[in-house]
């Protein structure tokens, strides 16, 4: 069988040049700086108002009162006793995140936080229900 000249130079071509693939996950994956992986909750900047729960397309977030409340703290001499600022969690559904970053672009404490963590997926449902304390 003759190849045809154009099939040839292309093979050539291509034998040069560098590959289109990586060789992931025997290499570790290159991601872009902005890439928006697995959301992670900085628990003591939340003061639980909602936002995210409210604007998620997925329903994919709950913010439940903390099951822990810090005690409160003394008054201080001739002070009435100031309330113990609430502790809030959460529970974020990996399985109906869409990564869309509303909630992160949402949150007015900047509680929530996006990571480039992609390697999240699993045989076991309840592993993709993250509870964040
Ligand atoms: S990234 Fe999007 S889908 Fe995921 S929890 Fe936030 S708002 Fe919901
Ligand atoms: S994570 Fe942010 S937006 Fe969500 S309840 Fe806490 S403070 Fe509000």
């Amino acid at each position: 069988m003759k190849i045809p000249a154009k099939v040839f130079s292309e093979v050539i071509t291509h034998l040069f040049k560098k590959p289109a693939t990586t060789a992931y996950p025997f290499e570790k994956a290159k991601l872009f700086p902005n890439y928006r992986g697995r959301i992670d909750f900085d628990s003591p900047k939340c003061i639980g108002c909602q936002i995210c729960v409210r604007v998620c397309p997925a329903k994919a977030i709950e913010i439940p009162l903390s099951a822990h409340q810090p005690p409160a703290a003394a008054p201080a001499e001739g002070q009435p006793a100031a309330a113990a600022k609430k502790k809030f969690d959460c529970i974020m559904k990996l399985d109906h995140c869409v990564f869309c970053a509303q909630c992160v672009e949402s949150c007015p404490k900047k509680a929530l936080l996006m990571t480039q963590d992609f390697e999240l997926a699993s045989v076991n449902r309840k592993e993709l229900r993250r509870h964040y304390k």
